[in-house]
């Protein structure tokens, strides 16, 4: 079942998605060759308290971190560790908190130092996907019609979108009924209605759209090792369009 949101929802996930925003700023701002990834968990945890928030991923079906950093050919629910960021490492930060009864959830993948053209573009298309998929969270469409625009916005630039992992509705928890496919999936006709808020995030991989699981058994990578990029927002459904809430 879809729980729908009333005014008074949407502005709370709002707030939590405020905080979402400015930790994310953050951890893109220390973004750098030379620092560890576990000093964006650190940092993020460290913020999300003081801002009377609670980071929601830590603990999440045992997920040991507070934010998943994923490092080139990883995909999402990459761990944060001691490895060091190199000139070139594209980054994925997926991050989410519960504030004052509400979750938000956003992703951003962000270059270290000077990357590649091959590494900016997938990061620039995988974004410009992102734009695509919520340009069509409007009522009456259909959840099909989000999906069919980053896949095909993604395909007409010869990347891949994985489909093992899809976006969620959110707000109440941090993972409720719809699913939001990057791709068409014929079953999944769900009507959007107002009041809705749901996760749109799109993982485009630079070769084939196939991952694995890493030895973790949480890190998810691309099978071929091509690069991979992770955009994510929190977008209520309403009268007026669709509104960002992170
Ligand atoms: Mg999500």
């Amino acid at each position: 079942m879809v729980n729908l949101k009333n005014k008074i929802d949407i502005d709370g996930i709002k707030a939590a998605g405020a905080i979402v925003r400015e930790i994310l700023n953050k951890l893109s701002d220390i973004t750098e060759p030379g620092i560890k990834t576990i000093e964006y968990d650190l940092l993020a945890e460290k913020t999300a308290f003081s801002l009377n928030s609670v980071p929601a991923f830590k603990g999440y079906k045992g997920f040991p971190y507070s934010v998943c950093v994923s490092v080139n050919e990883e995909v999402v629910h990459g761990f944060p560790s001691q490895r060091k960021l190199r000139e070139g490492d594209i980054v994925s930060l997926d991050f989410g908190v519960y504030y004052n009864g509400y979750y938000a959830d956003a992703a951003v993948t962000v270059p270290a130092g000077a990357v590649s053209d091959r590494a900016s573009n997938l990061i620039k298309i995988t974004r410009e996907s992102l734009g695509a998929g919520i340009s069509k969270a409007i009522a009456g469409n259909k959840i099909n019609d989000i999906s069919i625009a980053i896949e095909n916005f993604v395909a007409g630039n010869k990347y891949s979108v994985v489909r093992d992992f899809v976006g969620h509705g959110v707000g109440f928890k941090l993972h409720e009924e719809p699913q939001v496919p990057n791709y068409y999936i014929e079953a999944n006709d769900i009507l959007i209605e107002e009041g809705m808020v749901i996760a749109i995030e799109p993982m485009v991989n630079e070769f084939s759209y196939k991952v694995k699981i890493k030895q973790n058994k949480w890190t998810v990578a691309t099978k071929d090792k091509g690069l991979s990029a992770h955009f994510e927002h929190t977008v209520a459904v309403t009268k007026s369009g669709p509104q960002i809430l992170t």
